[in-house]
């Protein structure tokens, strides 16, 4: 197992409650995991403790542990990590910390001591993986929000990691750059078999990509499994503030035939709707 999570609880120096409370959860390698729940649930906090930022720079009182193909991320510094969790954040601005595309995408092997013609490659296959490489002489600066968030993600899988972990990585992004991000995830997914843990609240991207979605709430897991099981349970989900994507929505609302599958994406609704009206 890639990654696997036992007992993990964790509260903040001053938080009121603990911010997650007793998570247990196994992640293969290869999985696109969609992580999904209302603001304050511990998106953040789990993913803090799958790249090492808890405990190693987070203080706060942790039991349980994550292992990492085996290791387990306490006992090891971020960097060590870092080698196999990349990650990328909401914020694009805050993350980038170079002035031109190509110093940032080189930055991280470049740090590991990586050999310049190691690097080099590195980062021409980074930028590649990403759609970017006619970016590599921009300054970042000068990017839109989903180019700087494939920059940011290019910068990551130049440390050539095993998975990548991002906290809400379209939050900040307008529905084109939103797309943008989802379909470089797809692809590395499905070309690389790369392992994908996103937070995300846009769950009818979730519903397109992941195949299998975590619904958390007050910091433990209240739903795990396939997308289409997961959007089925509506009523529980609106009671927590998960948003249901539109189509399943609709789907449900005017009712599936015994046995019928539930509808996720535009095109699994227009089939649908299609077979309703006997065409
Ligand atoms: P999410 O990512 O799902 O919005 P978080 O993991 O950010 O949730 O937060 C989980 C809980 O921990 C919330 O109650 C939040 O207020 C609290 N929390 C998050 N960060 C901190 C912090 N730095 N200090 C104290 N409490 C925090």
């Amino acid at each position: 197992m890639l990654i696997t999570v036992e007992n993990l609880s964790f509260a903040y120096p001053r938080g009121e409650r603990e911010a997650l409370a007793g998570i247990g959860l196994k992640i293969a390698a290869g999985e696109f995991v969609g992580i999904t729940g209302p603001a304050g649930a511990g998106k953040s906090t789990l993913l803090a403790c799958l790249n090492g930022i808890i405990p190693n720079l987070q203080p706060g009182r942790l039991e349980g542990r994550v292992l990492l193909d085996g290791w387990e991320v306490g006992r090891q510094t971020v960097a060590q990590t870092a080698e196999t969790v990349g990650t990328v954040l909401q914020d694009p601005e805050s993350q980038l910390i170079c002035a031109d595309v190509e110093e940032e995408v080189t930055f991280g092997p470049r740090h590991a001591g990586c050999e310049e013609a190691e690097t080099a490659e590195r980062v021409e296959e980074a930028l590649a993986m990403v759609g970017a490489a006619h970016l590599r002489r921009r300054t970042t600066a000068s990017l839109s929000g989903g180019e700087k968030q494939r920059v940011a993600i290019a910068a990551a899988l130049a440390m050539r990691p095993r998975v990548l972990v991002l906290d809400e990585p379209t939050a900040e992004l307008d529905p084109v750059g939103t797309e943008e991000i989802f379909r470089v995830l797809g692809r590395l997914h499905r070309e690389r078999g790369m392992t994908v843990i996103i937070a995300e609240q846009k769950t009818s991207h979730l519903a397109r990509h992941a195949g299998r979605i975590m619904v958390l709430y007050a910091g433990r897991v209240l739903m795990d499994g396939a997308p289409r099981a997961v959007f089925a349970r509506q009523k529980e989900l609106s009671r927590v503030g998960v948003a249901v994507p539109p189509v399943a929505r609709l789907a449900a609302g005017l009712g599936l035939a015994p046995g019928e599958e539930l509808p996720l994406t535009v095109a699994e609704g227009e089939n649908w709707v299609r077979r309703r009206l006997g065409r």
